[in-house]
């Protein structure tokens, strides 16, 4: 029996990192033009889409405090970083001739709306990716809480997660060949192995709601689409 369900809408986390391509930093123009092609065909296809995207490949507020910054004045240029992203991808979508919003959590009213829950709903009701930046607004959070709060809020079907291998493995598979990759885990095994997938507020924020979290290789051409039609290799997460 096929139990591929069909998503209504769904949130789309793109963390700083799956932006870089194979530059070292930064933001691969054709990296990115191919995320957006993916993401164009499943809102054409009338799936409507929402985006969290991170901010890793420019600045981690962590990273900074292990050097000596303040945790929460490096948490905020963090946030600062996840806008610049957003409009990378919301251009790259607009080639795409996806009509888009950027909404911030942090008020920058000359580049992005203000985040209202009420006023992203309607976006999307009319057919526009809203792409969320800034996370959640706070610092001490990480974007991927973020995206399992908006994907809450947002009342989305699942959480799409897209990272650098297909799956969640019970290893690195880059490192360690006897990984093995899983097709299906529940929200306390991810917790209780302490695997890779999300920090634990998101796992945690997911868990609570009922929020599937789907994690699949983000760099493969076309693999939003198929991860959403449930083809192709990804874990579940429920
Ligand atoms: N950040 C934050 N609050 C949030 C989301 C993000 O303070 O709600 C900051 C934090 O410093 C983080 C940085 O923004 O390191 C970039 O986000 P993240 O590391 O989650 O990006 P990703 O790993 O997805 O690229």
């Amino acid at each position: 029996p096929s139990s591929t369900p069909t998503y209504r809408r769904v949130l789309l986390k793109l963390s700083g990192e799956a932006l870089m391509g194979d530059s070292p930093t930064g933001i691969d123009p054709a990296t990115i033009d191919m995320m957006a092609t993916d993401i164009a065909a499943v809102a054409q296809s009338g799936t409507q889409v929402c985006l969290v995207v991170g901010g890793g490949n420019i600045f981690r507020g962590l990273a900074a405090a292990a050097k000596g910054m303040d945790r929460a004045q490096g948490d905020y240029a963090g946030m600062l970083a996840t806008v610049i992203n957003a409009l990378m991808v919301q251009n790259a979508l607009e080639r795409h001739d996806v009509e888009t919003r950027v909404m911030s959590a942090i008020h920058m009213s000359s580049v992005a709306e203000p985040y209202i829950r009420r006023r992203a709903v309607r976006h999307m009701d009319k057919g526009r990716v809203v792409i969320f930046a800034a996370g959640t607004g706070n610092p001490f959070f990480t974007t991927d809480t973020a995206a399992a709060l908006r994907a809450n809020e947002m009342d989305c079907d699942a959480l799409f997660k897209g990272t650098q291998v297909d799956g969640v493995y019970s290893a690195d598979p880059k490192r360690d060949p006897s990984a093995v990759r899983y097709d299906q885990l529940s929200y306390m095994d991810v917790l209780s192995k302490d695997l890779n997938v999300m920090d634990a507020a998101a796992i945690s924020l997911a868990r609570e709601n009922k929020l599937p979290i789907i994690v699949f290789n983000i760099h493969a051409p076309g693999s939003f689409g198929a991860a959403l039609r449930g083809e192709g290799l990804f874990t579940r997460i429920v």
